[in-house]
């Protein structure tokens, strides 16, 4: 697995030296138990450290700081236990740069009306310091996400669980590289875009390399490397040979095998984490690079066919995002394919050329080997699958010439009850929200891709919150959206990221 670091986020709590040392006590009592409580209620992907109280401008600037300097360090949660005056705070966050949570809780539930005296409500003012934080960070227009409610209501939890995710998501976006052999696909136009643009945003390093480049090294595999890795593929996945030679059909995967070895060598000596190949340029290869993508895929890299960075830096994305999740379902580079009309049961079919992540299977892949309706190279292998049942988001990142637009489109993967025994890819039908016709009819609208990084195991909230992270426009189709609400979404967009 292309694993990250195991990340930690800080638990910083604000107060002000007015109340005495006694109070000040309590406070740190206070925040150290809810950080215990968080770490042991399981429900956090990453664990909290917490940090001493931050109580003048000086200690908040140095712990701000630090925080920015620690490479173990993702994010940040921030808490006002008390009334910390909030010009304290600016020039800590005028150096801040990763992400922030601002957790509005207070210690105690419930008021207890029949004792509650000044020194209480004095003490337990997270209402009153809360609101005072939030007005500076509003004012610098520090970008935050924002969750209220008891520290140990489990939906409290899970809310800062879901940021912490995409926190992730949002600071290793800095250090993603993005391997892109040859150029885009000749002609197309929605899998462009300004890679400098995308530098300054997310931070991405998008380097194109010569295909030949990198079919040296897959040109370069052992022979006994590429027998184990088949052999591998062999225990792994079922068959389905459709009446090929044993011997011919192996040969086939085994190209596969060395096309997978010759890649990650490639990646892992150049620290690249997402690859795009291109159709067209395929000098070297003897095959479309196919089950050796999936694998990558599943394995955490990101990916993204006939040039598209944009669409590989994204499944890269959702990938770290969904790293630190249980029971997750999978993410996979995707492509709209064509459309189910029957009324009532509406769906498009997704699928690729050949790359499908085999991590949103729904049982067992299968390999085949079958001809590419293009290019003129030797029939590749591929796993075939039917996706998994449930909901998920379909994202596009688009580039509209002055700024990115993200599209993300909620959908119901259906289950697959019609086998479809003649085409040899693997796929997915699913029926976009609010419904066929708004959710197509909108995607339209909002100028998404025919290619999605799409993902059972974020929620378009998440992704939403990612993008406030790199302050780019997000554009959500889902439950409760309508033409007229979408336009209205696009014109506000229009003025506001112009
Ligand atoms: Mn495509």
């Amino acid at each position: 697995m292309l694993t990250t670091k195991q990340y930690k986020f800080w638990f910083l709590t604000g107060s002000q030296d007015l109340y005495g040392d006694a109070c000040l006590k309590v406070v740190a009592e206070h925040s150290h138990k809810i950080v215990d409580a968080l770490n042991a209620s399981g429900a956090l992907g990453y664990e909290l450290v917490w940090k001493p109280t931050l109580i003048d401008s000086v200690s908040i600037r140095e712990t701000l700081a630090a925080a920015n300097a620690d490479p173990d360090v993702a994010g940040c949660i921030v808490w006002m236990h008390t009334f910390s005056p909030a010009k304290m705070w600016i020039r800590g966050f005028n150096e801040y740069r990763k992400p922030l949570l601002h957790l509005h809780t207070q210690f105690n539930r419930d008021i207890p009306f029949d004792t509650i005296d000044m020194d209480f409500m004095n003490e337990n003012q997270s209402a009153h310091g809360d609101r005072e934080f939030a007005h500076m960070l509003t004012r610098m227009k520090t970008p935050r996400k924002i969750v209220s409610g008891h520290w140990s209501d489990p939906n409290v939890q899970k809310r800062i669980a879901d940021w912490m995710n995409v926190a992730i998501g949002a600071l290793e976006s800095r250090y993603l590289r993005i391997v892109r052999v040859g150029d885009n696909m000749r002609d197309v136009a929605v899998t462009e875009g300004d890679k400098v643009e995308a530098e300054q945003k997310f931070g991405w390093e998008v380097d194109a390399y010569c295909i030949t480049d990198v079919a040296e090294y897959v040109n370069d595999v052992a022979l006994g490397d590429i027998n184990a890795l088949t052999d591998e593929y062999y225990d792994t996945y079922d068959l389905i040979t459709d009446g090929r030679d044993a011997d011919e059909f192996r040969r086939h995967v085994a190209e596969q095998a060395k096309i997978e070895i010759g890649f990650r060598k490639f990646c892992e000596e150049n620290r690249y984490q997402a690859v795009v190949t291109n159709f067209q340029s395929l000098a070297g290869l003897n095959q479309l690079p196919g089950l050796a993508m999936q694998r990558m895929m599943a394995d955490g890299y990101g990916f993204g066919a006939e040039g598209d960075w944009k669409t590989a830096g994204v499944v890269r994305l959702f990938k770290l995002m969904t790293a630190g999740k249980t029971g997750k379902k999978g993410t996979s580079f995707m492509e709209d394919y064509t459309y189910h009309l029957e009324p009532g049961n509406k769906a498009i079919l997704q699928s690729h050329m050949l790359e499908v992540c085999p991590s949103i299977a729904e049982a067992k892949p299968a390999i085949r080997v079958c001809p590419l309706s293009m290019g003129n190279r030797e029939d590749p292998a591929r796993l075939v699958f039917t996706a998994k049942e449930g909901d998920g988001v379909a994202c596009s990142l688009v580039d509209l010439g002055t700024r990115f637009r993200m599209i993300i489109n909620e959908v119901a993967v259906k289950k697959q009850v019609t086998p479809m025994p003649k085409l040899p890819v693997a796929t997915a039908l699913w029926a976009p929200k609010p419904d066929f016709e708004t959710g197509t009819e909108g995607w339209l609208m909002c100028g998404g891709a025919h290619h999605t990084a799409f993902t059972y195991d974020l929620t378009s909230s998440d992704v939403v919150d990612l993008c406030d992270h790199f302050g780019i426009e997000s554009v959500v189709i889902g439950e409760g959206t309508t033409m007229g609400s979408l336009k209205r979404d696009l014109m506000i967009g229009e003025v506001y990221y112009k």
